[in-house]
């Protein structure tokens, strides 16, 4: 048994086999062969080896004659360990003894050979483990050729295990029957974590080596509320765990009752809870939770479950879906394109950005891409006439940037008066709260906005200089940093004093950490994945504004994060002793 402690997207336990997910996408289930297949499956990997130093010889003789020596010596250490009779034998010894599949002996072994690796510090003997993975996927590609399983077909429930999962792969997970993840890396507002929280199993990420020390058919334990994954449990700690499960799930179906209950707080405030959402289906998710709306359309999701651009009318479907989804009556802010940094852009990129964080990212990009930009705003203008829509533009950084993709909004809105096509004219345009830049500059842009939400994901990496997304710098990522709390209230103030409509829809708002605060500094609205909604209403009903001021003031005398998160967590405990917080 091994434990691992990582960094959770989601509470909730999780049980299950294991399957690998590398680089490639190779699955490689635990698989047994009847013992009449066994020597089948050992032709099957004699015959792999085989092609392996064949194509690594080509390979050899192409790099030595158009790169020279150098280049082709890199692939001599390959040839080398798969050449070493002793890691054939081992994996042949599991095929005979265990009768285990091929794929599978081969990954075990694999696997095994890469762990000598992990350890040392000479920064040549660690680029070993990547020499190591390539030979496993050669023999891999070769032993499962054109029949390798993809996720859409699993036959039972696993856990996906992987050293990474692009944003588009995460999206894929819903309809498929995995029913936890534990990744290497990542961290806890990275887009790939946004959307496995939107997916709503448990998941811990930013475990650094977990793909290489889990093996496919393990039995794992994703323990999303403590942080943790425990490889191989003994029979005790599995029994433990089915206990968990199971009180897990009733906490769950608890939380359900909320729903038809308003967020109000004890003495009478209402506040509104809406849903972050990345598809358009998930507005009905959010109004099933009991969402007052949408919050955050996070819209260039659009762009991940395909290739290319989606076209106008394939917007304005997906924007009017949400908007029917969300429930009547209820307003569904959608946000401008906020590609770049982890999402999209990079991929396709000729050259990839040096800091793509502080890159050519979301407003700048669209910007850049005026025909796209007011395509999506045309398509957003021609589904508002579907319900109450509400317009925002993400990472604003300046006065003149708001006004300049406020000016594109109006050259699409002559396009469609000239086509006589109908849309709000008195659409609410907003801005995203994302810099320090803006948010020292609150009062002036107070003055040009209809309403500001505030995304501490980003606001937190920039006023930080901590990149979300990197998970040797996530201990330093807190929105419970002074600084963070401070700039909260500040903008929160200026917008109350200039009567703007102001909310929160980073990720701060769906965790019951800072729930009292927020409400103490005077936040009424709050946007959050669609199953934070529940715990977040029982939350609030058992809050007095008068104890929400209190501790608001309290934690902003606090100097250091920690006393500022040791302070709210005792102070929610209070209001909910059985809750994971
Ligand atoms: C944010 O930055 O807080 C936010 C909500 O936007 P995203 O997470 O999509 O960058
Ligand atoms: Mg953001």
């Amino acid at each position: 048994m091994e434990i691992l402690r990582g960094i959770a997207v989601e509470p909730g336990v999780a049980i299950g086999e294991a399957v690998i997910l590398d680089a490639e996408d190779y699955r490689i289930p635990y698989r047994t062969v009847p013992p009449a297949h066994v020597s089948d499956e050992l032709c099957s990997l004699e015959e792999a080896f085989k092609t392996a130093l064949r194509e690594l010889a080509e390979q050899t003789k192409w790099l030595d004659t158009h790169l020279g020596r150098d280049a082709a010596n890199v692939f001599e250490w390959h040839v080398g360990v798969l050449k070493d009779t002793g890691l054939r034998q081992n994996i042949e010894k599991l095929i005979k003894e265990k009768r285990a599949a091929a794929a599978y002996a081969t990954s075990t072994v694999m696997r095994n050979y890469q762990r000598r690796f992990m350890h040392m510090s000479d920064p040549l003997l660690v680029e070993r483990i990547r020499d190591v993975q390539d030979i496993e996927r050669r023999l891999l590609r070769n032993i499962l050729g054109e029949s390798r399983e993809d996720l859409d077909h699993l036959t039972k429930p696993v856990i996906l295990v992987a050293h990474d999962l692009t944003p588009t792969q995460t999206a894929q997970l819903t309809e498929t029957k995995v029913m936890g993840v534990a990744l290497d890396t990542g961290a806890a507002t990275s887009h790939t974590a946004i959307l496995l929280r939107s997916w709503g199993r448990p998941g811990v990420i930013g475990l650094n080596d977990v793909s290489t020390r889990v093996s496919g058919g393990d039995t794992v334990i994703v323990d999303g509320t403590n942080q943790l994954i425990i490889i191989d449990p003994n029979e005790a700690t599995l029994e433990e765990y089915r206990g968990r499960e199971a009180a897990f799930h009733r906490l769950t179906i608890e939380l359900d009752t909320f729903k038809e209950l308003e967020p109000r707080t004890r003495d009478g405030a209402r506040v509104y809870l809406v849903s972050n959402i990345e598809f358009p289906r998930e507005a009905g998710v959010g109004l099933s939770k009991g969402a007052d709306g949408v919050g955050l359309y996070r819209t260039e999701f659009l762009f991940l479950r395909r290739e290319g651009e989606p076209d106008e009318d394939e917007q304005y479907e997906a924007y009017r879906d949400a908007i029917l989804g969300a429930g009547e009556g209820r307003a569904v802010t959608i946000r401008t394109f906020d590609l770049g940094a982890d999402k999209y852009t990079q991929e396709k990129s000729y050259e990839q950005e040096r800091n793509p964080m502080l890159g050519l990212r979301s407003v700048r990009y669209s910007l850049e891409n005026l025909d796209m930009f007011k395509m999506q705003l045309r398509a957003i203008l021609r589904a508002s006439v579907h319900g109450k829509v509400r317009l925002m533009f993400p990472l604003i950084s300046s006065l003149m940037e708001f006004r300049q993709a406020k000016m594109t909004l109006h050259d699409a809105m002559e396009d469609l008066e000239e086509a006589g096509i109908e849309f709000d004219r008195h659409i609410p345009v907003g801005m995203m709260l994302e810099t320090p830049a803006a948010a020292i500059q609150i009062k002036e842009f107070c003055r040009e906005v209809a309403f500001v939400s505030i995304g501490t994901n980003d606001l937190i990496q920039y006023l930080l200089a901590v990149d979300r997304g990197n998970e040797r710098v996530s201990r330093f990522y807190t929105g419970a940093h002074p600084a963070v709390l401070r700039a909260l209230r500040e903008v929160v103030k200026a917008c109350t004093k200039a009567d703007v409509d102001c909310s929160l829809c980073g990720e701060m708002a769906g965790q019951p950490l800072f729930t009292l605060f927020l409400l103490g500094i005077g936040l009424r609205s709050l946007s959050m994945a669609p199953a934070n909604i529940p715990e977040i209403k029982k939350l609030i009903r058992l809050i007095k504004l008068s104890h929400a001021d209190r501790v608001a003031r309290r934690a902003l005398s606090f100097d250091t994060d920690r006393q500022v998160t040791n302070y709210l967590r005792d102070e929610t405990r209070k209001l909910l002793p059985e809750d994971p917080i």
